[in-house]
């Protein structure tokens, strides 16, 4: 039962300080787009309208975060933020040992180069870009093993970010318990479109990694978002609260990596958390190396105070309410107005199916890339490709990976637009929809290395 009897998911917050947004004219819109190489990661912010580029470090803090900004202790060693955010991780995630580090992508580092050697295979529930990134630099390489439901934009399977238990024992018979430092288990997942995954499952991934002795680790950065899922939908756990759940999750893990970014309602920091005395000496000594030393990691003392507020923030359950049914409107928007959209509606973001919204374009002229370029000159709003650009090429034939999701992301900053922006988008992606025949692919011009959806140059055929 909702204590307070709140019909909605309005938010239990109210604005106290607000950011000018201005929409440029379409000419200057599509002047910024081709100086930005129809990649919206190289527009500048001023040039946005609505920003759901990511929900990454976007997020609005709190009084409370601004005042605990003040009170942060700058000391090199021992600062008394690391002390209450170590507190607050052993409170609400679980894990013996802290280890903060500038964002998730430090504490990916430093777990991947600690447990994974060349020639390793880690399972795991669909690739993160940065996680998987990191573990083939330390000489792994990522499998797969999520339920086919991920791949279906259509299913409505509650839990998509399930993992295929038969699978994951398949990689493990072939390739041997020893081969496998650890399974990568992600809540929710980002790639599949923020789908949650069970309890259950998570305990039937614990199950199978204990008789073999493997380590699951948990990559925690929308687990909070997850538990909310897992209180709404998976039997038996709607009397619990989210802290009891995020707690419950992290116990069939043996240690996390987190980008608070995302769930802890900050814009920096992240950290690794473990139970593994030996384990923890090695990171702690990494860090060092690589992020600063181990009681503020890459972060100013303030940043860890931030974080430590954010972790209750976050877990309220009014707060949440607000969080996805922000999303959830929007979702059931689109839906309303036929868009193909991946379904069910994820925690942080909508993404829509760029395969059957531009039909008529084959996956290497780049649709969802296209797709996010076409909204952006509809309305000035700002969203990302996750599709074949995200992918990258495979290691060994230097091919596109051609995923069989080709999705644009519109992901929703924590606490930041009103429900009319939220009509606004909808409004244009409906607009889009009607146009959508006259859309021509792309070509792409300029490919890094690494990571290369962030940087990568396109122009229109
Ligand atoms: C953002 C993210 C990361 C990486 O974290 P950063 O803070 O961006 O370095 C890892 N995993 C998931 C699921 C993420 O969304």
């Amino acid at each position: 039962m909702d204590k307070t009897n709140r019909r909605s998911w309005a938010e239990p917050f109210k604005i106290k300080m607000v950011e000018p947004l201005r929409i440029i004219s379409r000419e200057e819109r599509e002047r910024a787009l081709a100086g930005a190489g129809y990649n919206t990661f190289l527009l500048r912010s001023e040039d946005v309208y609505l920003d759901l580029l990511t929900d990454s470090g976007t997020n609005a803090m709190s009084d409370r975060q601004w005042a605990g900004l003040m009170m942060g202790d700058e000391a090199y060693a021992g600062s008394r933020n690391f002390y209450h955010l170590e507190a607050k991780v052993r409170q609400h995630y679980g894990y013996k040992h802290l280890v903060p580090t500038h964002q998730g992508r430090g504490a990916e580092h430093l777990i991947s180069r600690v447990l994974i050697k060349p020639g390793d295979v880690i399972p795991g529930n669909m690739y993160f870009t940065t996680t998987r990134l990191h573990q083939e630099l330390a000489g792994g390489t990522f499998v797969d093993v999520i339920i086919d439901e991920a791949h279906d934009t259509e299913s409505t399977h509650p839990f998509k970010g399930d993992v295929d238990l038969k699978k994951l024992a398949a990689v493990i018979e072939k390739h041997g318990a020893a081969k496998i430092p650890y399974i990568s288990v992600a809540a929710t997942v980002n790639m599949a479109g923020g789908q949650p995954i069970s309890l259950g499952n998570l305990r039937g991934v614990r199950d199978l990694a204990r008789k073999y002795g493997i380590k699951v680790v948990l990559d925690a950065t929308r687990a909070m978002e997850n538990a909310f899922f897992i209180k709404r939908s998976e039997k038996g756990n709607e009397g619990k609260t989210l802290a009891d759940i995020l707690l419950e999750m992290c116990s069939l893990t043996d240690a996390c990596t987190m980008s608070a970014k995302k769930d802890l309602l900050v814009n920096i920091g992240g950290f690794l958390a473990m139970n593994d005395d030996a384990l923890f000496e090695e990171a702690r000594n990494l860090v060092v190396v690589y992020e600063g030393l181990h009681t503020y990691g890459g972060l100013a003392g303030r940043d860890m105070e931030a974080m430590a507020i954010g972790i209750e923030e976050a877990l309220d359950l009014d707060y949440m309410k607000s969080r996805i049914g922000q999303v959830e409107y929007v979702g059931n928007g689109l839906i309303e107005a036929g868009i193909p959209i991946v379904r069910p509606v994820g925690g942080h973001a909508i993404f829509l199916d760029a395969r059957k919204f531009l039909q008529h374009l084959p996956q290497d002229q780049f649709p969802a890339q296209r797709l996010a370029a076409e909204l952006y000159l509809e309305s000035g709003i700002r969203s990302m490709e996750r599709g074949i650009v995200s992918a990258g090429r495979d290691k060994a034939t230097g091919k596109h990976n051609c995923p069989k999701l080709e999705l644009v992301r519109l992901t929703f900053p924590r606490r930041v637009y009103t429900q009319a922006h939220c009509d606004v988008l909808v409004e244009s992606v409906i607009e889009v929809f009607r146009r959508r025949e006259k859309i021509r692919g792309l070509k792409m011009v300029y490919e890094p290395k690494y990571l290369r959806f962030f940087q990568a140059r396109f122009e229109p055929l």
